[in-house]
């Protein structure tokens, strides 16, 4: 396959500051491959082809090109589209001590601290009169959240409250936040009815490290499953009787109860409407279920060197050390014996060496969209990933040699053999 290095994975991210920005960056490499956009309203064709639907902040891509029979398997990479950050709040706008201030909250498990003292942006989607959407990213240095000198803290780190210390500074004056926004967007801010506004990081993604050997960037969870499930869709070369799928679910940092999240219908109903599109009936898309693999992307705890005792002992991931298995006895993650093996190949296929991970005993796992999708579409399901370090914090680091294998094990697990 191409190869799909660490410098590309900046790219894409610094394009993507919001789920919705996520779904057209990943839109755009699909339609630059031939894939065609259908609406959820369309009839879909009934001829094979490459087709992706976008719903809010997620999104479906296929391809039928290979198939042969209705109740064909399909093979899935699911991720997440959504990262923890700080977002506006309706009534935003704030004039403490006679500086303009925006009120903001936490989306999902935020590393609050981490957010202090950036160069935020804002972006997201605005819902215009007359039935319009239009997305905006104000990829500028336009609001901050400053911490509390050491000097008034008392020398102690002061326990960042999510309702009172997380307001964004973005002027000396009073004066409309939104105003800025809809400026920025080119559109009368009279005309703006509903909004989904999201702080970002500006500073762009780096190479960091000798020889760029690591990624310093916003969002590697989850967008390193968002870039690295694209290029191993487009990658793929398609193996008869399996249809391969690429789901990218907005909400999963908040539960993905939602009518886009991996909880909602969105998989299973486009899944049945492949079948339907190909003649098939419902009984063929149950037959298609029950033969049908999910290899569930999120990124995977590596090994921090200053922390190494929070790690389970014989379970290490090294940074570099390629795609990741995750597994939690108490189905925080999906994976079984079979789902194992599944992947197991696709890396042993791809060529690519595959770590095992299980969390500590006695901390708190946290989860994915695979127990939830697989519950959802009774899809065996296996969930996987990429090693990185400082998992929700603001900026994220991995290795830049992970990139590559993980894309291509995803590719391989879309083509067993
Ligand atoms: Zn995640």
């Amino acid at each position: 396959m191409a190869p799909a290095p660490a410098a590309d994975l900046c790219a894409f991210i610094d394009r993507s500051p919001t789920p919705f920005h996520v779904c057209v960056t990943v839109a755009a490499e699909l339609e630059a491959a031939g894939y065609l956009w259908l609406g959820e309203r369309d009839a879909w064709p009934v001829e094979p082809g490459r087709f992706f639907v976008v719903r809010g902040g997620s999104l479906v891509a296929w391809s039928t090109e290979s198939s042969v029979s209705p109740s064909d398997a399909f093979r899935v990479v699911g991720g997440h589209t959504d990262s923890p950050n700080l977002r506006l709040k309706q009534h935003h706008d704030l004039s403490p001590e006679g500086l303009g201030v925006v009120a903001l909250e936490p989306y999902g498990g935020a590393w609050l601290h981490s957010w202090l003292d950036r160069d935020l942006g804002i972006a997201g989607r605005l819902a215009l009169r007359g039935g319009r959407e239009v997305l905006v990213h104000v990829d500028e240095p336009v609001l901050r959240v400053p911490q509390l000198a050491i000097h008034l803290s008392d020398r102690k780190p002061l326990e960042v409250d999510p309702q009172r210390h997380l307001n964004g500074i973005w002027s000396t004056s009073r004066g409309s936040f939104l105003d800025l926004v809809a400026d920025r967007a080119g559109i009368d801010v009279g005309d703006v009815l509903g909004f989904e506004l999201m702080t970002h990081d500006t500073q762009p993604s780096a190479l960091t490290g000798l020889n760029g050997e690591l990624v310093s960037a916003p969002r590697l969870d989850n967008q390193v499953t968002c870039f690295a499930g694209t290029r191993a869709l487009l990658a793929v070369e398609p193996v008869e009787g399996v249809r391969p799928v690429l789901a990218l679910f907005d909400h999963e940092e908040v539960g993905s109860t939602s009518e886009r999240g991996a909880q909602s219908d969105l998989l299973a109903t486009v899944l049945e409407r492949i079948v339907i599109a190909a003649g098939g009936s419902r009984d063929d898309y149950h037959r298609a279920i029950a033969a049908s693999v999910c290899a569930s992307g999120d990124m995977a705890h590596a090994t921090h060197p200053n922390h190494a005792e929070r790690h389970e002992p014989l379970h290490h991931i090294a940074i570099g050390g390629g795609p990741v298995l995750k597994l939690h006895p108490n189905l925080r993650y999906a994976t079984d014996a079979p789902g194992t093996a599944h992947f197991a190949e696709a890396c042993e296929r791809a060529g690519v060496p595959l770590q095992r991970y299980e969390h500590r005993a006695d901390l708190p796992c946290g989860s994915t969209i695979g127990p939830l999708s697989a519950a959802r579409t009774g899809m065996l399901t296996v969930d996987v990933g990429a090693p990185q370090l400082a998992m929700h914090s603001a900026r994220e680091t991995m290795g830049a040699a992970d990139v590559e294998p993980y894309a291509r094990a995803l590719a391989a697990f879309l083509a067993p053999a």
